[in-house]
């Protein structure tokens, strides 16, 4: 028996670009048979409608809103709805789960965090950290931060990828050893998305209790299966298809050019 989960989707809540509300996501999943979705809003660094003039606690309960109205919605139809978030440095983003929002409110230096700051400190709390989408290629992206040792897992598939994009990240995570996760980066939940290929699961061996147990087993390396399209991995066209040069970083602002193609 396999039990599938949404590890990455955004509400209209505190996500500038979230168009579906915590409702509409929970009452789609659930009429695709999933056991459970993480509402991964963007965090301050990212595309977040979160006035920022606002106490970090007040801050936190808006941010909080989307997933509020979805853990309501699901505990009414059965959906087993978390909390996590997806924080963003320099166009690069991070996916963190385990934590809950009182953790978040006690913890207002987050914000400034480095990457190995954010990996000490959710690892010390019992969470988890996964590189969201790490070789996607956009306008506001002018370069591609690689971060294995401030990470626990690699989202080697993400729907709003272009396949090329996961085919380097999984290459990534399979040359440096990096568990693996994927998600749909879902913003929008309508009818037929999945029949499009759109909507991306993680079919987990067990039911997970809680955040803390679905970090727990990213933690442990839990062997999962990863239900995408075949075709996303396929490294077709050739380097120029990933135009960004990308980088190791040294857990803080530091940052070395890996020298090389993660496509050839
Ligand atoms: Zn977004
Ligand atoms: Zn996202």
């Amino acid at each position: 028996m396999e039990y599938l989960y949404e590890t990455h989707l955004h509400t209209n809540k505190a996500s500038l670009c979230g168009r579906s509300d915590g409702v509409e996501h929970v009452r789609y999943y659930h009429s695709l048979g999933f056991t459970g979705i993480f509402i991964s809003d963007h965090f301050f660094g990212g595309n977040c409608s979160v006035p920022r003039n606002l106490p970090w606690q007040e801050r936190i309960r808006l941010y909080c809103r989307g997933f509020e109205e979805a853990r309501e919605e699901g505990a009414k139809c059965g959906l087993d709805v978390f909390f996590a978030w997806e924080e963003t440095f320099k166009g690069d983003d991070y996916l963190i789960y385990g934590l809950s929002p009182e953790w978040l409110c006690a913890h207002p230096e987050m914000e400034h965090w480095s990457y190995r700051e954010q990996f000490e400190a959710v690892h010390a709390a019992g969470g988890c950290v996964v590189q969201a989408h790490p070789f996607r290629c956009r306008d506001y992206i002018r370069m591609i931060t690689l971060t294995k040792d401030f990470v626990d897992a690699v989202e080697v598939a993400n729907a709003g990828n272009r396949a090329i994009e996961d085919a380097a990240a999984l290459r990534y995570a399979d040359e440096f050893g990096l568990y693996k996760t994927c998600g749909s980066d879902n913003h929008l939940s309508y009818p037929g998305k999945y029949e499009e290929g759109l909507i991306y699961g993680m079919a987990l061996p067990r039911r997970v209790s809680s955040a803390g147990d679905f970090a727990r087993l990213i933690l442990n390396r839990e062997p999962v299966r990863l239900c995408v399209p075949e075709e996303r991995f396929s490294l077709t066209g050739d380097a120029s298809e990933i135009p960004l040069v990308s980088y190791w970083t040294d857990g803080g602002n530091g940052r070395i050019p890996t020298g090389r193609s993660w496509t050839e």
